[in-house]
């Protein structure tokens, strides 16, 4: 069938009105997801401005919804995640998922002061900022929506999303998910928005929007130089590269399971778990007889040259240089190769042609401590180990190769002493004593659940409590009864 021009004009013409009512339908339907940046932040703005109209039992109720939906949808959620990035383990992003739902403060963490006397009553107040703009990462996706949503809107905000693009799927329906349920609780549409295609130019236009009153950043360098440099209120989440220094006086078989669980945890993914073990040598052998006891495959002659070749990549700015000059180059010179990168240990050791029995959740590696799988954060079951004299050698070593991100730390020690000079000396935001990493963000350990582990601007674990602007209200010469 051949149409005419007129025919022709007809169709595009309705295409075009199929399309633009489409667009309409998602401004209003409240699910949250815009095409355009700024819709999205437009609709933040008015749903914030009727979430401040609620009574706080309704905001309470609101995130009691947001809980339930997110336990109701936690394999979803995680098998979309991993399906999506091609990077995690189900069962442990399940895990995760819970973690945030359940151990996430809301409301009750904001306290109000009320400072009295003779002049009065003062109050200090946690106030919202109004539209926060939150860039999240694609190694935890739906955790760090849940788990900065509720912190944000319990502070009385309303946030817009910055996905990361290998992402977006999961993200929009997290967001679906949360907006569904604020809305069955009673809350406004589009307390949480996103937009359908996440790139780095929509993330540049939530930095820059003047809607937007606080960025808060979840990722690499990259994004957390992005806000800082943005001229307004910025919460920085980096990177990290943690080591765990494991010494003589260590209960070791209980150092050697603590690490496999805390470093395969998700392959890797969590920014907080172990990215290099630094033992001292009297019990060096043992530490590694015990790992591989609880679940590691020790790679070792021949094998770790293809490893490297396998799960390394070298910077394209050294290529050149290389093949040039023959030189030895440093670690910087390599970063992990993003095929593996969140990738079960039993897939790397099958490219490897190694077949290992479904136990295996990581690989362990001897290295010196200029490696470059000590430099880099490798985010993927391949955990180096680096031999040293002493302890006072391994906290040395472990305050170099953390790099300053001032991130996460582990030991495992019943020397009080050690303890207290490595947490002094290494200044991580997170320092955890004889447990799996991930003690350090309550699971296992005391204290509330946070994704958004703020080292460089200091905020450390975030809560609603940092998404506040604190105001002081005075009235002079009354209401006080002393
Ligand atoms: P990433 O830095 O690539 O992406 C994070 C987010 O920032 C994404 O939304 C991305 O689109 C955006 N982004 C990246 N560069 C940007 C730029 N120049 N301008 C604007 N936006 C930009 O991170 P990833 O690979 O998805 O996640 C892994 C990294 O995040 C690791 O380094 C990990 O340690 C870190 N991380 C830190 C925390 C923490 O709480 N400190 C939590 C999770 C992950």
């Amino acid at each position: 069938m051949r149409l005419d021009e007129k025919e022709l004009s007809a169709i595009i013409t309705m295409v075009i009105e199929e399309l633009q009512q489409r667009e309409k339908n998602n401004k209003t339907s409240g699910n949250g997801i815009f095409h355009d940046i700024n819709d999205a932040i437009d609709a933040a703005s008015k749903a914030q401005q009727e979430l401040i109209e609620l009574p706080i039992k309704k905001r309470n109720e609101i995130i009691d919804s947001m809980r339930k939906v997110i336990l109701d949808n936690l394999e979803l959620l995680s098998r979309m995640a991993v399906e999506e990035t091609k990077m995690g383990r189900v069962d442990d992003k399940i895990k995760k998922n819970e973690l945030v739902a359940v151990k996430t403060p809301g409301t009750e963490i904001l306290e109000t002061e009320a400072l009295t006397g003779d002049h009065g009553l003062t109050l200090v107040e946690m106030a919202p900022f109004g539209v926060i703009g939150s860039l999240t990462p694609s190694t935890n996706p739906s955790e760090t929506i849940i788990n900065n949503a509720i912190g944000m809107i319990a502070a009385g905000n309303s946030v817009v999303f910055g996905p990361h693009p290998s992402a977006k799927r999961v993200s929009h329906k997290t967001v679906e998910l949360l907006n569904a349920a604020i809305m069955e609780a009673g809350g406004p549409q589009n307390l949480i928005t996103t937009v359908y295609e996440p790139t780095l130019d929509t993330a540049r236009a939530l930095i820059d929007h003047p809607g937007i009153n606080i960025l808060v950043a979840t990722g690499g360098k990259a994004v957390v130089k992005a806000v800082l440099s943005s001229g307004k209120k910025a919460i920085g989440a980096g990177a990290g590269n943690p080591p765990v220094v494991v010494d003589e006086t260590a209960d070791v078989r209980k150092a050697a399971r603590d690490i496999v669980i805390g470093s395969s945890f998700d392959n890797n993914l969590p920014c907080i778990s172990e990215k290099e073990v630094i033992a001292v040598k009297a019990i060096y052998d043992k530490l590694i007889e015990f790992m591989q006891e609880e679940g590691a495959y020790r790679i070792k002659g021949d094998a770790v040259k293809a490893l490297e070749e396998l799960v390394l990549t070298q910077k394209d700015e050294y290529k050149a240089r290389s093949c040039t000059t023959g030189e030895k180059l440093p670690p910087s010179a390599y970063g992990p190769n993003k095929n593996f990168i969140g990738k079960d240990a039993l897939v790397i050791l099958k490219e490897l042609g190694i077949s290992a029995g479904k136990d295996v959740k990581v690989i362990i590696v001897e290295t010196d401590k200029n490696h470059p799988f000590v430099f880099n954060e490798m985010l993927m079951p391949v955990l180096p180990i680096v031999k040293v004299d002493d302890v006072d050698e391994g906290i040395k070593t472990a305050v170099e190769v953390e790099h300053g991100n001032r991130h996460t730390a582990v030991m495992h020690s019943k020397n009080v002493d050690n303890m207290t000079r490595f947490a002094r000396a290494i200044k991580t935001t997170i320092f955890v004593k004889n447990a799996p990493s991930y003690a350090g963000i309550g699971v296992g350990g005391e204290g509330f659940t946070s994704f958004t582990i703020a080292g460089p601007t200091g905020e450390g674990l975030t809560s609603a409590k940092n998404f506040v602007r604190i105001r002081r209200c005075v009235l002079a010469n009354a209401l006080s009864i002393l």
